[in-house]
């Protein structure tokens, strides 16, 4: 199994960044899993000749001295034209197990897991049946009671905080959990009831959500109909 990489964010897709980025790739090949956050939405170009594309001499392709295919290619992940606005190293991770083992009877599920779940991003886990992922899920959702290690979502004990760690936490069930005689708009005010979130926070989510037409919409989408069944998993994703 190979070893955990450690995470490098580097901010500013420019001449210095990139070159640290190299130097980095070049010094301890497969050491980091490198993010590079950059305000301009280009891949990094030679500034220095930014002046003839300013005259009109070069078009902004033709100074480009790394295109997109070299990030892909390095595994470098690029977050292009978002401008980092602040930094807190202290934030804590959306999830954190720590050296979390758990036994059926004469069976071990789990040993000493560790897993980190930085917030914001996007985690898979895969494995053969009898890996033990349900059994994790399980455990991180209180579905099964931990009795090793530690389960943190956003900084809170799932054990010893366990109401302020599962409010934190969304679960999409495999199985349909729509109720199909509501509309994917009353589906969500119910579930948002139910949580103490307000219609105007509501509101507010669901704008940034993938189905914010579709819910605007009162009454007219529901789940159960053609239309707007193909928005089931989008609607049970965005009310979690
Ligand atoms: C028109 C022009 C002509 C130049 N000609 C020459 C020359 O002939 N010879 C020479 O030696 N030098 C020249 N320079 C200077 C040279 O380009 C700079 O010295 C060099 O680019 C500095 O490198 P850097 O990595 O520090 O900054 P940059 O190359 O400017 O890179 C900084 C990057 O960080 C990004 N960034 C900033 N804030 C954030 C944030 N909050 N979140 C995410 N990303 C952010 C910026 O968008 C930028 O892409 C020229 C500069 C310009 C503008």
């Amino acid at each position: 199994m190979s070893a955990k990489k450690q995470r490098l964010v580097v901010v500013g897709n420019g001449m210095i960044g990139m070159r640290t980025v190299e130097e980095a790739l070049k010094r301890a090949p497969g050491r980091y899993d490198i993010t590079v956050f950059g305000a301009e939405p280009h891949p990094n170009y030679n500034r220095i000749l930014l002046s003839s594309v300013l005259a009109g001499e070069k078009t902004l392709e033709d100074i480009v001295s790394h295109p997109l295919a070299w990030y892909a290619e390095r595994g470098v992940t690029l977050v292009a034209g978002d401008p980092v606005e602040a930094i807190d190293p202290a934030a804590p991770a959306a999830l954190s197990v720590r050296a979390v083992s758990h036994s059926f009877a004469a069976r071990k599920a789990l040993d000493a897991v560790d897993l980190d779940v930085p917030a914001g991003s996007f985690t898979a886990l895969l494995g053969l049946n009898g890996a033990g992922k349900t059994t994790l899920v399980s455990l991180i959702t209180r579905l099964h009671d931990s009795h090793s290690g530690s389960i943190r979502v956003l900084g809170f004990d799932v054990r010893r905080e366990s109401a302020a760690a599962l409010s934190r936490l969304g679960v999409v069930f495999q199985a349909r959990t729509l109720d199909l005689d509501l509309s994917l708009r009353e589906n969500l005010l119910y579930h948002a009831a139910l949580h103490g979130i307000g219609r105007r926070a509501l509101s507010v989510m669901v704008t940034r959500s993938a189905m914010s037409r579709k819910v605007q919409t009162p009454g007219r989408f529901r789940p159960g109909r053609g239309g707007a069944s193909g928005f089931d998993p989008v609607a049970r994703i965005s009310r979690s």
